[in-house]
């Protein structure tokens, strides 16, 4: 058992060891499947505490994560310190700068809030729920993806404690390698306490999905894909194959059944976006059309994520490109017909934005991709192990004609792909940011 007496007195948020009231929740996130039993758990007030766990890490030789909502864990965490950042939610908004300062700790949600009285918006992920900090450090592809390219390329700063205890800012022109590291290098590169994001005008957004029955998948899969190899460059679509369980807690009309959603998201005004979604609405019979004008501070029900917690698995790949094998092999793989542990497969469009690097580069992985591709699990514990990991990987081995050389890491946990985040080169540079900012390996490499 570690002493944290003294610990306590060098930090102002709680420091709990196992057995401490409180400790369970502290370590709590997103996914329901993994309880965390680090040997200290310290949740961080300010980026003083930061420092001081760091401090307190390297003088006992302990490890240290960084956990803010969760929504990233795909295996229990059983040593070290967990530095958790829930209450730093901060945001705050500088609209002649169009620039937003988040601490580590807040959601996209947060950011959307405060950034939509003054008419803008963050450049986010799909889920308003997911951790700004966590998702920007690996890239981030959302509903704009495609228009605004990956999340991270709008980051203007941040600021970071090192695994050498110090905090340090990371910017154009301020520890440029660690910067470049940081946008999209995700893991062992230190604490972000907060990030400075360039935020965008998104005077009009134009967006939502499009729910399509059983018998109509086929159709719109096929149809969807024909319509992405020339859809503009400012259209952002994807596509969701859902096998909604047969229990209670999914609505009646949906119990048990099998839909195709269609997401689409145009920055720009109604009477245009309408024009846009016109050949995906004229692909099949629509059971459920949501898409229209929206509040840019509503662009999460595009996707609609779940936000409550939940036992999650999920893991994807990126895809080279698309053909009419592809819509066959999806099919059959992923499509209503297969006796498959997915509640969802999700193709999301990619290209465009996505593929231009900022001008000074970025650690960010799969540029080169045209989709991404992912898999949901049931939500169901006991199948986590083997059985969904297992049909994952047959999935994955059936669509390896497809599969990019190079994935995007936010979407590539727990790895059943194999697909690598990163290229030998952009792997060797990220090993030497690593051993500039923490010889001693505090933060383990994920
Ligand atoms: C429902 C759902 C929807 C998602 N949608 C998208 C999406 O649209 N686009 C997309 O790109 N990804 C998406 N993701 C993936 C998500 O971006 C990653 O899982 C991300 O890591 C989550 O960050 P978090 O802080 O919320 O999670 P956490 O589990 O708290 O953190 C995950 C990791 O982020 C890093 N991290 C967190 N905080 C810090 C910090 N302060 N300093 C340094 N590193 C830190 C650490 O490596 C940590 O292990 C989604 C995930 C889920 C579960």
């Amino acid at each position: 058992m570690i002493d944290v007496t003294e610990l306590r007195s060098r930090v102002t948020g709680p420091v709990l060891t196992a057995g401490d009231p409180g400790f369970a929740e502290e370590v709590a996130g997103y996914n329901l499947a993994i309880t965390h039993s680090p040997d200290v758990a310290i949740g961080v007030t300010s980026a003083s505490d930061v420092l001081e766990a760091v401090l307190y890490a390297r003088e006992l030789a302990l490890p240290v994560r960084v956990q803010s909502t969760g929504h990233g864990a795909s295996a229990p965490i059983t040593d070290g310190v967990l530095v958790t950042t829930k209450r730093l939610t901060g945001v705050t908004v500088d609209p002649d700068a169009r620039e937003a300062v988040v601490a580590a700790g807040a959601r996209w949600g947060d950011v959307i809030a405060a950034a939509a009285p003054f008419g803008l918006a963050p450049v986010g992920g799909a889920s308003p729920a997911v951790g700004v900090v966590g998702y920007l450090v690996g890239g981030g592809l959302g509903p704009l993806s495609r228009s605004h390219g990956f999340s991270s390329d709008h980051v203007r700063g941040f600021t970071v404690v090192t695994g050498r205890g110090d905090l340090v800012d990371a910017s154009e022109i301020d520890n440029e390698e660690l910067f470049w590291a940081l946008r999209g290098g995700k893991d062992g590169l230190g604490i972000v306490t907060e990030v400075r994001l360039a935020l965008v005008e998104l005077p009009a957004l134009y967006g939502g999905s499009l729910l399509f029955e059983n018998e109509h998948v086929e159709a719109v899969l096929r149809g969807w894909l024909d319509y992405t190899a020339s859809a503009p460059d400012d259209v952002t679509t994807s596509i969701a194959l859902l096998r909604f369980p047969p229990i209670d807690a999914v609505p009646e009309p949906m119990r048990g059944k099998n839909f195709a959603a269609l997401r689409f998201a145009y920055p720009g005004p109604a009477g245009k976006g309408e024009r846009l979604a016109a050949p995906l609405r004229a692909l099949a019979p629509v059971f459920v059309d949501s898409i229209g004008a929206l509040a840019p501070k509503d662009i999460g029900l595009i996707h609609n994520d779940p936000d409550a917690p939940t036992p999650a698995w999920s893991d994807g790949t990126l895809l080279s490109h698309a053909d009419p094998d592809l819509a066959d092999t999806l099919l059959a793989t992923v499509g209503p017909g297969a006796r498959i542990p997915f509640v969802a497969a999700e193709v999301r469009h990619l290209g465009a934005a996505t593929r231009i690097d900022v001008p000074e580069g970025s650690a960010v992985g799969g540029r080169s991709g045209a989709y991404a591709f992912t898999l949901i699990g049931v939500p169901e514990p006991s199948l986590f192990a083997k059985i969904i990991p297992e049909a994952a990987q047959q999935i994955f081995e059936t669509l390896r004609p497809w599969i990019n050389d190079e994935t995007t890491v936010n979407f590539s946990s727990p790895g059943v792909a194999g697909t690598p985040a990163w290229s030998g080169e952009m792997m060797d540079r990220l090993a030497a940011v690593r051993r500039t900012h923490d010889p001693d390996r505090v933060f383990p490499r994920g």
